[in-house]
């Protein structure tokens, strides 16, 4: 018998975070490595957000704060929900948290029941299954395809459900296809919810300002308002404002949803990092050119790779609406045999190909729960895109 918990047990290591450690091994030993992996901004946080987070040191901020956090910063909160999405919440129906990673972990843990069942879109962040698996919860993928969007169906949603059903999970856009759902898709959704009672919905909005199509981001519970009581809003500044190292996210919900956050969080993390608070205040209610500004370049950098990667025979991609990766269909490419006599039988053996032969470190479609396909990250420089791009079309041209 192991001494390690069944819940551990079922479930494995982020494949995005092992993609990268094998890359970096890789680089270590003296390889050249274009790492396409990272989900994260390249660029550093907004000056005045750190100056901050400075300031509040130099005040002394550097004590425990009220478990939620602090009622400055849950008023950031509110003001943001209202301002970009219209959605009204009290301050305590708020909690500022510790990364929208454990946050989404933590509203997992104080719902699920052994075997509830949670209904996970894929393509799909590759965290969402194991977190559900460590809850004692059962995961239920739906396959959505390419030819839809990447998007769920209300047809496809009530197909899924069942008694057992606890939660919806939506991303929009998506990591990792950068799909976004329209008020009219949420509604199609929200129509076939109203009549399962059972079933919540958890809304991650991680990448709603990083549009590239000039929409606006809609929320679920704008199209759905009557589903309020039974929806938890999650989000973070992580992508939005380059914070991925500040651990700073929130949640939003009904009262009953919230209370059980503060009680298992005052149990486990504590409250948030009191100086990563004060520097989401000035995140949320400071100056937001940043966010124009780094969508801008995200833009350019999606538009330039899109286009080599779509001249790439046996590749083909959607244009992402949004987020900052492109999922690459690689369909035309199963079937073919790399120069060292290997048969590529599924996405997995091509980004291994790809990273051998090339360098180019990228995350296959299986992780997502969508294949065949790939995950490129376009978070990193325009020439470091040039020079992936000019290695994958060489490997690919080296196929026969
Ligand atoms: N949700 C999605 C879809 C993500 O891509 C990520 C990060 O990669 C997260 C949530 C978690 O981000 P954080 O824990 O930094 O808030």
């Amino acid at each position: 018998t192991s001494r390690i918990a069944a819940r551990v047990q079922r479930i494995k290591p982020s494949p995005s975070s092992s993609a990268s450690d094998r890359a970096n091994e890789l680089r270590r030993q003296g390889k050249s490595i274009v790492n396409l992996v990272v989900g994260e901004p390249d660029f550093d946080t907004p000056q005045h957000i750190r100056q901050a987070a400075a300031a509040a040191m130099d005040r002394g901020e550097t004590r425990y704060t009220l478990m939620a956090g602090t009622v400055k910063l849950r008023e950031a909160i509110a003001a943001k929900l209202l301002r970009d999405s219209r959605l009204s919440y009290a301050i305590d129906e708020i909690m500022a948290t510790a990364g929208g990673k454990n946050t989404i972990y933590t509203a997992f843990a104080i719902t699920l029941a052994q075997g509830d069942e949670v209904i996970v879109p894929a393509p799909y962040w590759v965290s969402y299954p194991d977190m559900v698996l460590a809850c004692d919860g059962q995961p239920v993928p739906v396959a959505c395809p390419e030819a839809n969007g990447f998007k769920l169906t209300g047809a496809q949603l009530a197909a899924a459900i069942t008694p057992r059903t606890r939660w919806l999970l939506l991303n929009s856009p998506s990591n990792p296809t950068g799909a976004a759902y329209t008020v009219e898709e949420y509604r199609a959704l929200a129509d076939v919810l109203v009549r399962h009672p059972q079933v919540m919905v958890m809304t991650d909005d991680i990448y709603e300002h990083i549009r590239y199509d000039g929409q606006r981001t809609p929320h679920f519970l704008e199209a759905a308002p009557e589903l309020r009581e039974r929806t938890l809003v999650i989000n973070s500044l992580s992508k939005t404002y380059a914070m991925t190292g500040w651990r700073i996210s929130y949640v939003a919900g009904p009262r009953d949803l919230i209370k059980a956050f503060d009680t298992m969080l005052s149990q486990s993390t504590g409250n948030p990092c009191s100086i990563s608070q004060a520097a989401a205040v000035e995140a949320l209610n400071g100056d937001q050119s940043f966010v124009a500004h780094s969508v801008e370049i995200y833009k350019q950098r999606r538009d330039a790779t899109l286009a080599r990667i779509n001249a790439i025979p046996g590749l083909s991609c959607l244009p992402p609406a949004g987020a900052f990766y492109l999922y690459i269909n690689c369909a035309g490419l199963i079937g073919k045999t790399t120069p060292q006599g290997r048969t590529l039988a599924e996405d997995g053996d091509l980004v291994m190909y790809l990273l051998e032969s090339e360098g180019v470190a990228l995350v296959a479609g299986t992780a997502y729960g969508l294949s065949p396909f790939f995950r490129m990250s376009i978070a990193t420089s325009i020439d470091i895109l040039e020079e992936g791009c000019t290695r994958i079309a060489r490997a690919v041209a080296a196929l026969q």
